[in-house]
Order: C-alpha cells, then structure tokens, then sequence
C-alpha cells in the first residue's frame, strides 16, 4: 500500500535502523523506544494487523524472527516481550501488522496494565 508507512519502510522509501531481515521479514528499531531494546517485526507484505486473514506462513515467519531478532540485538538470554496491540482499545497506531519486542530492562510482573 502506498501510503502505509510501514510498507514505505518495508521497501525502502522511508530510511530505518534494520536490525534484522530476511525476504519475509524486516525488523527496525522503533522511532519511540519504550524500552532500551525496542524493535518492530514487520511482514513486508501489507496486512492492517491480526484480523486481515493473515495466512499461517506470515505468522509463522514473524514468530520465527523473533528470537533471531532478538540474538541480533543481544536480549536473547536476559529476555524480552513480544507485544501485538490490535485495534483501538489495544492503541495500535499504524495499521500494518508488527510485533514490538521490547528488552534491554527488568519489566514490570503484570501481562496488562489498563489505561
Ligand atoms: P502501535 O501503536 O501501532 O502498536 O505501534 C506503532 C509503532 O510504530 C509505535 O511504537 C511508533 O513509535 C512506531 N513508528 C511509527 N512511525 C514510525 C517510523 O516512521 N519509524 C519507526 N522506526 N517507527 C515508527
Ligand atoms: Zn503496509
């Protein structure tokens, strides 16, 4: 989509810090880190986010860069998150389906923290 910020990203249009990528795959720093580590994982093929009848192999291929996104960023053994916000109430922001792996600092115990 050519106004999806995320698909510019994807294809090179809009310049990021790529940590990690493959021909599925693209993994970026986020522009708002809200941990030391914050990294977006991103299909390179558009889907607004989980509810876009996403098919199992672009799951499959995010599931499985992440741990190798995370060894490229060096949280691997001290541990990390993977968050997908969905929707309004989730806040998700950019309707390009991404998962945040954030790392790099003890986090808090709770799952959810409600607004
Ligand atoms: P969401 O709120 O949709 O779950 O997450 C979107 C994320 O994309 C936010 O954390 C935001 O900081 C990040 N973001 C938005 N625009 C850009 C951009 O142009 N470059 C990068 N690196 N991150 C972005
Ligand atoms: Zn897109």
């Amino acid at each position: 989509m050519s106004d999806c910020i995320f698909c510019l990203i994807a294809n090179g249009t809009i310049p990021v810090d790529v940590v990690w990528q493959d021909e599925h795959v693209v993994a970026f720093r986020d522009l708002h880190p809200q941990a030391p580590v914050h990294v977006l994982i991103i299909p390179r093929a558009h889907y607004s986010g989980m509810d876009d009848d996403v098919p199992a192999e672009v799951h499959a291929a995010l599931c499985a860069a992440a741990p190798l996104v995370a060894r490229a960023t060096g949280v691997a053994d001290s541990g990390y998150r993977l968050i997908v916000n969905t929707g309004p109430d989730a806040g998700q922001t950019v309707a390009h389906l991404h998962i945040h792996l954030l790392g790099g600092a003890v986090m808090s115990e709770g799952m959810v923290r409600l607004a």
